[in-house]
């Protein structure tokens, strides 16, 4: 295939990872390209405050932070670009790339901080809900049902955050828990728990999302009594976790069997020499803004150490 440019560093995704990898690459001198992807500014952007990312002792909003980190790096040279990367050939040693399904980027180092999405239940009825009533992102969509009752489904840090944000927006939220605890921090089960508005539903599954053209129920069954019950609501939000973004490599680079990338450990190295991961691609553990900021960093730092044994800048 022809290619339009080569470039010496390819940074795909622009959360915390992304962008720290164009901070640190810009100021070595690498011009490093970037790709924002289908949501600028990654996961961050659509969540409120970030309490726990170090050097805002008040917080801040993470659409906010995350027009930081991008400006940090365009000031530090960065070329970042809107496109999606839809395809790779690494069959090296020049990697290359493809950007909107047409054309094609080479590139002596490229780095993949593509992140995670959301996981959906895989209900019929919540992919034809879905965009009507049924929502992956309580922060984007929570406002339009002010004043109504709803559900979210989901027991991690993500569900906990996301239904004391809808309890201040909302009549009544029902929490939908499958089992009896759930894996959120101490501090967030406390702070729902104590919520007067959020009603959680303990052992219970979610057998079907209600309505014809928008939600206007839920189905729960109590997987400890098998008892079914019907609650009346006009959203459904999924919050049960995420998938990382790894589709387009997976011809070509090792992943684990949920399809996160694998690097050597301790490095940001991948099993294709000049392809390095960062960020929430490669990290089902910690997965935070920071630990994605830190692993940005080092891949910036493993792809010039590559380029410079290559002598290549
Ligand atoms: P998690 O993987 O931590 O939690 C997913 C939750 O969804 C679990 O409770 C799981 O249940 C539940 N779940 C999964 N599949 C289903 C299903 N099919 N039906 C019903 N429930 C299901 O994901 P999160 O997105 O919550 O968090 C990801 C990471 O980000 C964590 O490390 C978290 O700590 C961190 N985070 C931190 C925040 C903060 O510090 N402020 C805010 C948000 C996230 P089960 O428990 O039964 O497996």
């Amino acid at each position: 295939m022809e290619t339009i440019e080569t470039v010496q560093c390819l940074i795909i995704g622009s959360g915390p990872a992304g962008y720290t990898a164009a901070i640190y690459a810009s100021r070595a001198g690498l011009k490093p390209v970037l790709y924002q992807g289908l949501q600028p500014g990654g996961q961050l952007t659509i969540t409120t405050e970030v309490e726990n990312y170090p050097g805002y002792p008040d917080g801040i909003q993470g659409p906010e932070m995350m027009v930081g980190f991008e400006k940090q790096a365009a000031r530090m040279g960065a070329d970042i670009r809107y496109g999606l990367a839809t395809k790779v050939d690494f069959t090296g040693p020049i990697h290359k790339v493809q950007i909107d399904e047409d054309k094609w980027i080479a590139a002596h180092t490229v780095i993949i901080s593509t992140g995670a999405s959301a996981k959906w239940l895989g209900l019929e009825s919540e992919q034809r809900l879905n965009g009507f009533g049924v929502s992956a992102c309580a922060v984007c969509d929570g406002f339009f049902f002010k004043g109504k009752v709803v559900a979210i489904v989901g027991a991690g840090d993500t569900a906990a955050e996301e239904a004391l944000y809808l309890s201040k927006i909302c009549a009544q939220v029902h929490m939908i828990v499958r089992r009896g605890e759930m894996r959120a921090s101490k501090v967030m089960q406390a702070r729902v728990i104590s919520t007067p508005n959020i009603t959680i539903h303990w052992n219970s599954e979610t057998e079907e999302i209600l309505g014809d053209a928008k939600v206007e129920g839920v189905r729960l069954f109590n997987n400890k009594t098998s008892e079914k019950t019907e609650i009346s609501v006009s959203a459904f939000f999924v919050a049960i976790g995420h998938s990382p973004n790894s589709a387009i490599f997976n011809d070509w680079i090792t992943m684990d069997n949920t399809g996160y990338i694998l690097t050597t450990p301790g490095t940001s190295r991948t099993n294709i020499p000049g392809v390095f991961a960062a960020g929430d691609v490669q990290d089902k553990t910690y997965r935070q803004a920071v630990t994605a900021a830190g692993s940005g960093c080092m891949a910036a730092l493993d792809a010039e150490r590559y380029l410079s044994a290559l002598a290549v800048h």
